[in-house]
């Protein structure tokens, strides 16, 4: 399919990647523009959990998100010949009898069938880990190695389109000529960075640190992730990665003492076991206050995107968020009103 427009993509994290690959699929002529300091997709763990614990409910818009995904990453896969997309068998370890009531409660639903195995004794006896509560089985949890899959990404956009490495300077923008090259439309991809775009500044991007450790551990389940206050990503050859923190209103990319205590406090409601820590990172997350992510145009410059506030569940949201923004773009089809940036424009 091809279509004449030529369209600037600036940040090319896990939004920018997966906006340009679906505008790629319309035929649309990419140029990708990204500076390279990238704070939150290469850091995080990859982790697709449908569900979310703290009141056993599905997280918003899962029966979307979940086939879209798969089917999104699988198509990339096969594209590139990589692999970076897993099933990841989930144990959520219960962290009060009120959590093991939900799950016996919701598993029995015709809508979380997809999503909880039902409870067998096995769970309740579970001997692997430290276990107060019991346990429950996810279905439908994913995972994705994330420098995998950027770099097969940035593969296939090159491919198709091109990337410049370099800052975007907003001051040589003018109309939607940047640096003497004309394009049709410029979207904005940014991350925690896009609090500084001057055109997108109302949106309250909240910026929320995250810290993770990569340890070594002899008793963690290499062959299940478990959660319960934290959660752990086996690796391979008893490695695991550990998170994360959430630290609200923080642009520092700074790894703490703190961070690392807190990390291996919440692991030892999991394990008693002292593991090694083999390496500490720190992203930034971008969040939203309402946690939905903030996706539309311009009130003014009918040209300027914005894809942004994937906040903790990136992987989940962005195949699908991905191509919703497009088809606006390009067919002009209805963003869902929970994400539309109209929720923040400046009122008059
Ligand atoms: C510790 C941690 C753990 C996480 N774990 C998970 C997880 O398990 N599962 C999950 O789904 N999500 C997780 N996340 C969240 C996930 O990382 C984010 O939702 C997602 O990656 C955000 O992607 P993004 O492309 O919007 O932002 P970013 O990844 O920050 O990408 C933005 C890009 O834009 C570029 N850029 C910005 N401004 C400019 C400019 N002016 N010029 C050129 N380039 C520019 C930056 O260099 C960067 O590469 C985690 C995040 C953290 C911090």
């Amino acid at each position: 399919m091809s279509n004449p427009r030529k369209i600037l993509v600036v940040g090319a994290g896990l939004s920018g990647v997966s906006v340009s690959i679906q505008l790629l699929r319309k035929g649309v002529d990419v140029v990708l523009v990204d500076n390279g300091t990238n704070a939150s997709s290469i850091i995080a763990a990859g982790i697709m959990n449908p569900l979310v614990f703290r009141r056993m409910t599905k997280g918003w818009r899962v029966d979307d998100f979940v086939p879209s995904s798969k089917e999104y990453y699988a198509s990339i896969e096969a594209e590139t010949n990589t692999s970076f997309f897993h099933t990841l068998p989930m144990r959520r370890m219960f962290s009060t009898e009120h959590e093991r009531e939900l799950w016996l409660k919701k598993q029995v639903r015709e809508d979380f069938q997809d999503y909880m195995t039902p409870l067998e004794s096995s769970d309740d006896t579970y001997n692997r880990c430290i276990n107060q509560f019991g346990s429950g089985r996810i279905k439908n949890a994913f995972t994705v190695n994330p420098s995998v899959f950027l770099s097969a990404a940035k593969q296939l956009i090159e491919a198709k389109g091109s990337i410049i490495n370099e800052l975007f300077d907003y001051a040589e923008l003018s109309g939607t000529t940047y640096r003497g090259a004309q394009y049709d439309d410029i979207i904005f991809c940014e991350g925690y960075l896009g609090m500084n775009n001057p055109w997108f500044s109302f949106l309250p991007i909240n910026p929320t640190k995250g810290e993770v450790l990569t340890v070594h551990s002899e008793k963690l389940p290499e062959d299940e992730s478990l959660n319960r206050k934290c959660f752990n990503l086996p690796l391979g050859d008893k490695k695991f990665k550990i998170g994360s923190t959430i630290d609200w209103n923080n642009t520092s990319l700074e790894i703490t003492e703190e961070g690392k205590a807190e990390i291996l406090k919440n692991l030892s409601y999991i394990i008693e076991e002292e593991v090694d820590v083999l390496s500490h990172q720190a992203g930034i997350r971008p969040g939203s206050k309402d946690r939905r992510p903030f996706i539309g145009t311009h009130p003014e410059h009918a040209n300027y995107h914005v894809f942004n506030g994937l906040g903790s569940k990136g992987y989940l949201l962005c195949p699908q968020l991905s191509k919703e923004l497009v088809d606006w773009i390009i067919e002009g089809k209805e963003l869902d009103p929970e994400v539309r940036i109209e929720r923040y424009y400046p009122k008059a």
